[in-house]
């Protein structure tokens, strides 16, 4: 699922591609992705306008037209392109010749359509939590989260504690905090949590730098992988030797997702 660094290294390719590009036409081929509009709404208030920036919050995609703007979240498989696709879910023509498709093997995507004025008062949007990279995210604020009996591993998953990490970086970077992701949330000396905090900024930053992570289905804008996958210490590693002690990686279920982690050395 693109999480944090997937859907930023979207955002600026979106951005450098389609900014102030004024949209032509735009076809919904999946229903169930609307989750507020309807395709003939899309088309009477988006037609003719410019994209005027594309923005993010947290894992969704942010399409301001000016006096609308089109919220896009790729949940587990979605992901864009610049180029035709088959069976795309749906397609933006804008005048300057580009076209922008979905794709979503899974059909979980939503979009969402809203004045400008009220984005973040989006039922999905206004429930989130802090979230690295924006000035909510001190350690402060995350400490005060950690107050509870929740699992530090799905903890990391509540976007409404945390907003856009999502599971391989959770897995990372408890592995590199050398945190068992089952402790409850409020174990944590302050030394860990401090820990832990750096290493999401890190590896946060690191998986941006590297254009996000491809282990099976993202890609960029232009259909290229990321690069992150190429230093996952511990996520999809199941059976395999830890890369700091040898003992053997597991992996659990928490939240509905593989929690990846190393018995021996995450305590
Ligand atoms: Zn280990």
């Amino acid at each position: 699922m693109p999480e944090l660094p997937e859907v930023e290294t979207l955002r600026r390719a979106l951005a450098r591609e389609l900014e102030g590009c004024r949209l032509k036409a735009l076809k919904i081929y999946e229903p169930r992705l609307l989750q507020n509009t309807s395709e003939q709404e899309l088309q009477q208030v988006l037609i003719g306008s410019r994209l005027r920036a594309v923005k993010r919050r947290a894992k969704f995609l942010l399409f301001d037209f000016g006096r609308h703007t089109a919220i896009l979240h790729l949940r587990m498989t979605g992901w864009l392109a610049l180029h035709p696709i088959a069976n795309p879910r749906f397609c933006f023509e804008f005048v300057e010749n580009k076209t922008l498709y979905l794709h979503d093997t899974r059909r979980l995507a939503t979009l969402y359509l809203v004045p400008s004025t009220r984005v973040n008062k989006l039922p999905p949007l206004c429930k989130l939590g802090i979230e690295p990279f924006q000035p909510s995210y001190t350690f402060e604020n995350f400490i005060a989260l950690l107050q509870t009996d929740q699992e530090i591993k799905r903890l990391l998953l509540d976007q409404r504690k945390i907003a856009g990490i999502g599971n391989i970086y959770a897995c990372e970077a408890l592995f590199a905090s050398k945190i068992h992701p089952q402790r409850p949330a409020k174990s944590l000396s302050r030394l860990e949590a401090r820990r832990l905090f750096t290493q999401i900024d890190k590896i946060l930053m690191r998986a941006l730098a590297e254009q996000g992570t491809s282990v099976r289905t993202y890609r960029g804008l232009m259909g290229e992988p990321g690069g992150f996958q190429n230093f996952l210490k511990v996520y999809d590693r199941a059976g395999k030797p830890c890369v700091r002690c040898r003992a053997k990686i597991v992996r659990i279920m928490q939240s509905g997702r593989g929690t990846y982690f190393c018995p021996h050395c995450q305590k």
